[in-house]
């Protein structure tokens, strides 16, 4: 092997050099070949697109779009839209890899991407973005489509901006695409059962570890950082199943009961108290950060990145740590949890519950069918099962973290069917 080395790791650690720099790892690990690793590094299509747009007062405003095609060595493209003003071309490069190796991991017939455009949706009012997101559209006709590159919603969008893209591509193609994109509303071909994909996922991959490891859920003790869609369903289905859920999170601080939080009860006070949990009856209020550290056999990060980092890791007690949030541990922590013998089930494995519901989205989009939401939760549980069972099982055979585990299974996944439909 003589690969270049992976770009140093700056102090401040950035998550997808985090990503990358493990991709270098597990590629080594399976004995890449030095082709292959230079195909898998590189997106396949990267397009950026300049969308002028017509604002209330008469102005026109002309924002800046990406979509970056990963790989489309398994399938049809998959991945998010993001509006944020962070978004830049590095960044969504970046997370369409991520998207690769996390759909490879599940074994959904899908490659990444991802798509971004530089904007503030919280400065904008619904009709400007209704005519972005169109043209944005419009911009990606060649692109997208529910063969080629189907998008979904990340940071900043949601069922609305999906339901004005399949609106659109449809107008252009002179009929109803509904599997274009996924994450649309109910009405328009969304699936049951996503809304808690994710969180039930998380669940899943917890008890999955929890037996692995021998860890009674009735004894456990679990802390979540990040009370939103992933925490708290994560929260309620885990506590549902004996896990008792110590500390809760979200911006507003941490709330810690060491007999138990009612999580029934909380979710029904966030959703009162303007979507906080300032003010958190039944629980004292401690620091956020310290959450992370509290005596507790499980800990799920499922707020934001690079949370677990040289900085805190050495001070963690859970014994596990599931990532219901994407890139909440830093490369450098990794080998910090690894000497102090704490399980960390990855991202691209934990939170993989909520792509794999946007698939079966797209799979009952093209049947013309709708299954019930305990079709969907049996599917994606079983699908959730196989994957960590499958990681499980490379950690032990290539003796590595189940973290470079998952690289692996995706990067053998992945360079075997690109071996086998070949290139030029
Ligand atoms: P969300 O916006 O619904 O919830 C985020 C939660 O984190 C909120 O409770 C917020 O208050 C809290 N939070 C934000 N900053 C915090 C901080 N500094 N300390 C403590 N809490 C904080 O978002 P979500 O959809 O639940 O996503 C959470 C994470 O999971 C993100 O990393 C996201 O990329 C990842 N993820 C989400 C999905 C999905 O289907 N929603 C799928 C895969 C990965």
């Amino acid at each position: 092997m003589s690969y270049i080395e992976p770009a140093p790791i700056k102090d401040k650690e950035n998550p997808f050099e985090s990503m990358m720099s493990r991709f270098h790892i597990a590629s080594q690990a399976l004995g890449l070949d030095d082709e292959i690793y230079e195909v898998l590094k590189s997106p396949t299509k990267q397009v950026t697109v300049n969308l002028p747009v017509t604002m209330d007062n008469g102005s026109i405003r002309v924002f800046e779009g990406h979509r970056v095609v990963h790989s489309n060595i398994l399938g049809p493209s998959k991945g998010g839209v993001r509006y944020d003003m962070g978004v830049n071309i590095d960044e969504v490069k970046a997370l369409a890899a991520w998207m690769t190796w996390k759909c490879a991991v599940v074994d959904i017939p899908y490659g990444g991407a991802k798509g971004g455009i530089k904007c503030n949706p919280r400065e904008m009012s619904q009709g400007e973005i209704e005519r972005l997101t169109r043209a944005y559209t419009q911009s990606m006709n060649e692109i997208f489509g529910p063969d080629r590159d189907i998008p979904a919603p990340d940071m900043g969008t949601g069922p609305n901006e999906m339901a004005w893209m399949m609106d659109e591509y449809s107008k252009s193609k002179g009929m109803t695409v509904n599997a274009v994109v996924t994450g649309k509303p109910l009405v328009l071909g969304g699936s049951l059962g996503r809304t808690e994909a994710t969180g039930r996922g998380v669940m899943i991959s917890a008890l999955a570890a929890m037996e692995k490891t021998k860890m009674n859920p009735f004894e456990a003790r679990c802390a979540i950082q990040g009370f939103g869609n992933v925490g708290s369903w994560a929260a309620k289905l885990l506590g549902e199943r004996g896990v008792k859920i110590v500390a809760i999170s979200d911006v507003s601080g941490a709330y810690y009961n060491d007999q138990g939080i009612d999580i029934a009860e909380a979710i029904e006070y966030r959703d009162k108290n303007n979507k906080s949990l300032e003010g958190l009856p039944g629980a004292e209020k401690i620091e956020g950060s310290e959450l992370l550290l509290l005596d507790v056999d499980v800990l799920i990060p499922a707020a934001m990145e690079d949370v677990i980092t040289k900085h805190n890791a050495d001070k963690i007690k859970a014994k596990l740590i599931v990532e219901g949030a994407n890139g909440p541990t830093s490369y450098k922590a990794d080998s910090i949890l690894h000497e102090k013998g704490i399980i960390a089930v990855p991202d691209i494995l934990a939170n993989a519950g909520g792509v794999t519901v946007s698939y079966f989205e797209w799979v009952q989009n093209r049947l013309g069918y709708k299954w019930t939401r305990e079709r969907v939760n049996r599917r994606s549980d079983r699908i959730m099962k196989t994957a960590f069972n499958n990681v499980f099982e490379t950690s032990k055979e290539y003796d590595v973290s189940l973290r470079i585990a998952a690289y692996i299974v995706a990067i053998k996944k992945v360079s075997q069917t690109y071996k086998y439909r070949g290139g030029f």
